[in-house]
This record gives structure tokens, C-alpha cells and sequence, in this order.
């Protein structure tokens, strides 16, 4: 075979740094401890160690203008002055500090961690731009706010700043954009009903400038981000697709574009992305293999495609061999000028270099792939398509081993596991008696009055309990120190909770440092990286467990704690625990096993733990399924097969009780429309969800579906420090009592209260304890 090169490309780097630099030279900035231009510098040298690791490695088509301060769809907005009036801009290039106000409110902000969404700030000045997920990642963005007939004006130099950085240390560079049409699907119009997309013809202009500036300075590739390919899209995007694309081929031909959607598979958007006047096209292949066959067939010969065969969103090494035996023969086909091969998505998703985990077991650890590793992979799969196999022979035997290795190993495999997994039967997913039958027995054995009162489960993480558990973490403080000072905290917290009344408790959750690492560090089959951080926004990365094999719960995990709080009280304590679906979207997954054969293995071991609860005497047991909803398949068509298993995971979790035990579920979300039948179909006897904010608007979801159980619309906004009164409250319960029954509610507020301070959780909770009382008491008049 003669050798030639083979273009290879990342999409994008991790931008945290491997020690998370980005985030401590961030802090340090809003802190005030350093200036504008050290943040700077900071960030260019990440920037730099990016590229000089791409170019060292052989990558062709590195990427710029993928590094971002903070998030790349506010840098969009920032270039193209869609800067809200609120922020007080008036025109210029955007200023880091009107930046920094969009992105994190003007005088500070609360984010509240662990929720679905997060939330803009709150208190005096200007909230932060309201934030949510990006696509079915982790990772969230700043929505785009948007005004009826708003102009847009080019405000950030910053795409041609870093593509002219890197020309400057030697790098030629594929500057990153994220696309008109994504960009405008990505924002909402704010208090007013326009549809976004009609903004598109204000924005092109500004799109071609950057082009244009973007070709000036020596680019000859952009690669233009529209990872809404993957999704459900109208007409009217379809068309705004045409449009835009159709304008960049006349105004800046010199330029080639190449289109990258992922995230999932073109779909029924194919044959307009494939109609677009683009030099290149972006294929995500490893969410959507099935695509290449088709995309194929219909290709224009002049396309360059460009195959996403690398996992950008998990851990795993990949199957360089078998990866090889699928695209060599388009090569072959199309020949190496018209093939790109690259990562399935930016490696934003992944943490930055195995080699920084110390602690790994050997074997898991040989199996992983980082984002460094996986620019390793593109280079071999690069060398191997332009030299040869021959010429990476050891690597791509060294690939393979691992795969066998990993599939082989015990550490992997658990025959038990995999038995029982295997011999669930449908009645294990049934609670014994219908929902009515159930409430009867737990009324009888409750007697809780109306509106029962409760809370979701964590009180406030000081920063006394974030100390000591640090300090328990580095072996300052001593194990038993440590938990008679969680179970002081705990003691203290149950009988307050008595005084003020609520009628039932919770132990309030000090002891965990996460609602899914503390149980994945419990059951086998998960591991924990010290450094393999991901972005979750801003400065904020999280390092989501690695669920590397069969999933079980060798000792139970919260047994002594509920029995510990329980003995403080003769008011019922739930049980809490978090659910398996929630653990599953919160981790990297194995890539052996479909997803749902391994939630159905977390099920399992969770439902252990249930019955564990349930023989020590627990008669409440909370299972938090927070995550649920975040779950849902990109395209709608694939949602009840989510649903299904997801639902029957959480079933399998919670029917292996008594029918007088009652178990409670929790969602902190207010979007339920659409969900609200897999909602019904978990049968849990009780669930708490967001509402408050929402003032109870999304109790619509009620008004056609009955839901049959016993449901807490959440009247306490626990994202937000204000401290809301009686009043407000009583309000809320009476405009869920017009949607719901009497005898279905629970008063409860909208989610845990970790991120919340004590002073305002107290009285907070006594008017919450004192607005049911009223609305009893008029129940009763
Ligand atoms: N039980 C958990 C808590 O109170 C639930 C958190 C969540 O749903 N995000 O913190
Ligand atoms: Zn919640």
C-alpha cells in the first residue's frame, strides 16, 4: 500500500486543563486575587499545551476556538452581540466583566448542585443567564436570550484571536463555530412567542463577516457545529439550514465548511445536510453506526466525510481493529482526500489523561481512554489507513488485547450477578397490591394527618460537615471522630425536625458526599478516578463513577444510618436512597452491555438495599430518581423504549416490599407533560417534584392524566435564598388542590436542602410546617 496521509481530526479539547487549571485561575479571577491578563494567560496556556500535544501526536485538523472561559454557546452569543439588554452593554466588543455577568449574574449566584437544572442567580443585580443541559450531556450551556427583531453586531474577536494565536506558535488551525441554526434552536425568546429562527436573517451577516475574517487570517477549514442534525427538526429549521449554509457557499467559498453533527444519527435530516452546499460532513458513529451505510450510498462524490468512530462521550479504549475493518473500505471507495477520520464528538465530554490516575486498578485503568489516549487512537487508526496496518502493528494487537482482556476478566464478569439478572421476572417489578389496596393498609399504619409535611432528604452541607468530611478525607480527623461528629449532626437534625413539627423525617444526609458516588463507592462494579474531571459548566467539573463491570451490593449501605436517625424519633424516618436510573445517567457506562441490562444490575443491588430498610423496620423508603428525565433519547422516537426500561428498573428497585410499606420517589423537575404516564407507571406510593417556581403551572400535566397516586407538589424554592412566607405557601397548596385531591397531597419543598444555609432553611420550614396546619385547619372548617 502506498502511504499517504489521512486527515484526522479531535473536534475539540478538554478546556479545564488536566489539573483543572482553567477553574483555579477562574476563581482566582472572581475572587480577585488575579488580573484580567494573568486569567488570560492562564487560559492561553492551556490553549497551547492543547495544540502542542494535537501537532505532537500527528492530529491533522486541530481545532481552535474550542476553548472556552466559561462556555462555548455564551462565546457564541457574545460574537454576535445577542447580549441582553439587562447586562447594560451598549455596543463594542463584549467586555470580560459583561461576560462574566451573563454567564454568572452580576453579584455572585447560586447554582444548586445536584439538580437537573441549574438556575440563574438570585438576590440584588443582574441574574445570570439561565443555564441547562447540552443536549444528553453533563455539560451545560448559557441559553440565549432573545428579543422580538433583536439585531446582532459582531462583538468578540475571539475565533480570529485564537486561530491567529495558534498561527503565531506554529499551528494551522480548524477554527471552531457553533452554527446559526443550533445556535438560535439553543436560545428562547424571552416573555414574548416568536420563534427564534425567525432572527436568522439578521444573523448571517454576521456569521459571513467572521467567515470572512476567519479566511483572512489563513483559515481554509471551519468546522461549523449543528449538533441539533440529531434531533427531531421542523420544516422551518430544515430550510434555516439551507439558507444559512446556501449564503456561507456564495459569500465565502474560500472557505470550506465542514458540518459536524453528533450526538446521534442524521436521521430524516439526512438528505438535507447531505443537499447542503458544504465541503465536508461530520458523522457521529459510534452513537449512530448504522448511519455510514446509507449516508454512503447518497454521498455526493466531493463531500469529505468525515467518521466519528472515537467515543467522545465515554471512557473506553476502543476496538482499533474493528474500527479499521469498517472504514478502510470506505478509503478505499472514496479515497483518502474525501475521508476524515475523528473523535464521534468534541472531547470536552471526557476528563483529560488516564496517566494522572495514581490510585486505578491496573487492569481498569489499562482499559480506559482519556481524551489523550483517545487522540492516541486517531493517530494510530491515522497511520494505520495511510501506511498500512503493518506500520502500527503492535499498537493495534495492544487494542485488541485490551478488549479481550476486558471481556475475559473477573473483575468484569460476575456469574451471580449475570444469573440473577437474567431470572427477574415481571412480578419482581409489581408491588403485590394495587396502589388503592396499598394506601389503605399505610394510612391505617401512619395515621399521618392531611397535607402530610416532609422534606426531601438532605439538610443543609455547612461548611462545619464539608470540613470535617475533607478532613476525614485527608486522615485529619479520625474515623470515629468523624462519625460521632455526622452523628451529632444527625441527632440534632431529627429532633429539630420533631420541634418544629414536620411529621415526617429524614436524617438528613451529612454523611454523603454525593447522591451517587456514595452509593457507587458502596456496590462493586464502580470505580472512581482522582482526576478524571469533566466540565459541568463554567469553573465546575464533576467526575462521574466508571461503572466498569457486573453491578452488586456486598453490605448494605444505609441500614445503620436510618437506624441511628429513626432511634432519635417515633415519627416515621424514610429510608433514602438513590434510584438505579438516576445512578446510571450520573456515571460513565460500560460500553458491553446495552445500558439497560446494566441498570437493571444497579436495580438489583438497590432493591437489596430496600428490603434491607424494609427488615430493620423501615416503613418509609425514599428512592431519588432525580435523573430520570435527563435520560430521554435525543429523538422522540426512541423515548418509550427509555421509558419502559427505566420505568421497570425503578419498579424492580421498589416492589420487593410489604404493601403497608410505602415507598416515596423524588424528581426535581417541572417539565412532566410529556413524561407524565412513565411517571404514573412507576406506582410509587408517594413522589415529591419541583413546582414552586413554576407556581404549580406544571400540576397542568394533571388536568388530562389523573395521576392516581399521592404527590407533593413542592411549595418551598430551595434553589433560591429567599425565605418564603406562610402565605405564599398556603397559596401554592390551594392552586394544587384545585388540581389534584385532597387526600393525594403532600406538602413538601422542592428539592434537598444541602445547598441551602440554616438560616434560611429554619424558618423556612416552620412557615412549610405552619401553611399545611392552616390549610388542614380550613379543610376541616
Ligand atoms: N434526597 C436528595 C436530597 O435531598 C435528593 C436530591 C436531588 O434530587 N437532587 O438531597
Ligand atoms: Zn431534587
Amino acid at each position: 500500500m502506498s502511504s499517504s496521509i489521512v486527515s484526522i481530526a479531535t473536534l475539540g479539547a478538554p478546556r479545564i486543563g488536566p489539573r483543572r487549571e482553567l477553574k483555579a485561575a477562574l476563581e482566582s479571577f472572581w475572587a480577585g486575587k488575579i488580573d484580567e491578563a494573568a486569567l488570560r494567560e492562564a487560559a492561553a496556556g492551556l490553549r497551547a499545551a492543547n495544540w502542542a500535544r494535537q501537532k505532537g501526536l500527528g492530529i491533522t485538523e486541530i481545532p481552535s476556538n474550542d476553548f472556552s472561559l466559561y462556555d462555548h454557546v455564551l462565546d457564541t452569543s457574545a460574537m454576535l452581540g445577542a447580549v441582553p439588554s439587562a447586562y447594560d452593554w451598549s455596543g463594542g466588543p463584549v467586555p470580560l466583566a459583561t461576560y462574566f455577568a451573563m454567564a454568572r449574574g452580576s453579584q455572585g449566584h447560586t447554582h444548586h448542585d445536584g439538580c437537573t437544572h441549574a438556575h440563574a442567580g438570585s438576590g440584588q443585580g443582574v441574574p445570570a443567564l439561565e443555564m441547562t443541559k447540552w443536549f444528553d450531556t453533563n455539560y451545560h450551556y448559557m441559553v440565549p436570550e432573545f428579543r422580538r427583531g433583536q439585531d446582532f453586531t459582531n462583538a468578540s474577536t475571539k475565533a480570529v484571536d485564537e486561530l491567529r494565536e495558534a498561527a503565531a506558535l506554529g499551528y494551522a488551525t480548524r477554527p471552531v463555530l457553533l452554527g446559526p441554526v443550533s445556535f438560535l434552536r439553543l436560545g428562547k425568546a424571552k416573555n414574548d412567542d416568536f420563534d427564534p429562527l425567525s432572527l436568522l436573517p439578521g444573523l448571517l451577516p454576521v456569521y459571513t463577516d467572521v467567515l470572512r475574517r476567519l479566511a483572512a487570517s489563513g483559515a481554509r477549514w471551519v468546522q461549523m457545529d449543528e449538533p441539533c442534525l440529531s434531533l427531531d427538526l421542523p420544516d422551518a429549521a430544515l430550510q434555516a439550514l439551507r439558507d444559512a449554509y446556501g449564503m456561507f457557499a456564495r459569500v465565502v467559498p474560500q472557505l470550506n465548511v465542514m458540518l459536524t453533527s453528533y450526538f446521534g444519527g442524521l436521521g430524516d435530516n439526512a438528505a438535507t445536510a447531505l443537499s447542503l452546499p458544504v465541503a465536508g460532513l461530520h458523522l457521529d458513529l459510534v452513537r449512530a453506526p448504522d448511519q455510514l451505510e446509507p449516508i454512503l450510498s447518497r454521498a455526493p462524490r466531493g463531500l469529505v466525510l468525515s467518521l466519528g468512530v472515537i467515543d467522545g462521550r465515554n471512557v473506553w479504549r476502543s476496538d482499533l481493529p474493528a474500527i479499521l475493518d469498517r472504514i478502510e473500505p470506505v478509503l478505499s471507495k472514496r479515497g483518502t482526500d474525501h475521508v476524515q477520520v475523528a473523535a464521534s464528538c468534541s472531547l470536552l465530554h471526557v476528563p483529560s489523561d488516564v496517566e494522572l490516575e495514581t490510585g486505578l486498578d491496573p487492569d481498569l485503568k489499562s482499559w480506559l481512554a482519556f481524551a489523550a489516549q483517545k487522540m492516541d487512537e486517531l493517530t494510530i487508526l491515522g497511520r494505520a489507513l495511510g501506511e498500512g496496518r503493518d506500520a502500527v502493528r503492535d499498537e493495534l494487537a495492544a487494542a485488541a488485547g485490551v478488549i479481550a482482556a476486558r471481556r475475559a476478566s473477573p473483575k468484569v464478569n460476575d456469574a451471580a450477578v449475570q444469573r440473577r439478572a437474567d431470572a427477574v421476572t415481571g412480578d419482581m417489578a409489581r408491588r403485590r397490591s394495587a396502589f388503592v389496596q396499598r394506601r389503605d393498609l399505610q394510612r391505617e399504619h401512619f395515621g399521618l394527618p392531611a397535607f402530610p409535611t416532609t422534606t426531601i432528604g438532605s439538610f443543609p452541607q455547612t461548611a462545619e460537615v464539608r470540613k470535617a468530611r475533607s478532613a476525614h478525607g485527608k486522615g485529619q480527623m479520625s474515623d470515629a471522630e468523624y462519625d460521632g461528629f455526622l452523628r451529632e449532626a444527625t441527632a440534632q437534625t431529627v429532633r429539630w425536625q420533631e420541634e418544629i413539627g414536620l411529621d415526617v423525617l429524614v436524617h438528613g444526609e451529612f454523611e454523603r458526599n454525593d447522591m451517587v458516588q456514595y452509593f457507587g463507592e458502596q456496590l462493586a462494579g464502580f470505580a472512581f478516578t482522582k482526576a478524571g474531571w469533566v466540565q459541568s459548566y463554567g469553573s465546575r467539573c464533576v467526575r462521574p463513577p466508571i461503572i466498569f463491570g457486573d453491578v452488586s451490593r456486598p453490605a448494605p449501605m444505609t441500614v445503620e444510618w436510618w437506624r441511628y436517625a429513626q432511634s432519635h424519633t417515633e415519627r416515621p424516618m424514610k429510608g433514602m436512597l438513590t434510584g438505579p436510573v438516576t445512578i446510571l445517567n450520573w456515571s460513565f457506562v460500560r460500553d458491553d452491555l446495552p445500558r439497560a441490562a446494566v441498570c437493571r444490575q444497579i436495580a438489583l443491588a438497590v432493591r437489596d438495599e430496600v428490603a434491607d430498610l424494609e427488615v430493620a423496620g423501615a416503613r418509609m423508603i425514599q428512592i431519588d430518581e432525580a435523573a430520570l428525565r435527563e435520560g430521554l433519547p435525543l429523538r422522540r422516537s426512541d423515548w418509550q423504549h427509555y421509558l419502559d426500561w427505566a420505568v421497570e428498573c425503578f419498579r424492580l428497585t421498589a416492589s420487593g416490599v410489604a404493601d403497608a410499606t410505602q415507598i416515596h420517589t423524588h424528581m426535581c423537575y417541572s417539565e412532566f407533560n410529556d413524561i407524565i404516564a412513565a411517571i404514573g407507571a412507576m406506582d410509587a406510593d408517594v413522589i415529591s417534584i419541583e413546582t414552586s417556581r413554576s407556581k404549580m403551572e406544571l400540576l397542568d400535566a394533571f388536568t388530562s392524566y389523573r395521576y392516581p397516586n399521592e404527590i407533593g407538589p413542592g411549595v418551598y424554592d430551595i434553589h433560591s435564598p429567599r425565605i418564603p412566607d406562610v402565605a405564599e405557601m398556603t397559596d401554592l397548596l390551594q392552586r394544587a388542590r384545585a388540581k389534584l385531591g385532597d387526600d393525594q397531597i403532600w406538602v413538601n419543598p422542592d428539592c434537598g436542602l444541602k445547598t441551602r444555609g440554616w438560616a434560611e432553611v429554619r424558618p423556612a420550614l416552620v412557615n412549610m410546617v405552619e401553611a399545611a396546619r392552616q390549610t388542614r385547619a380550613a379543610l376541616s372548617a
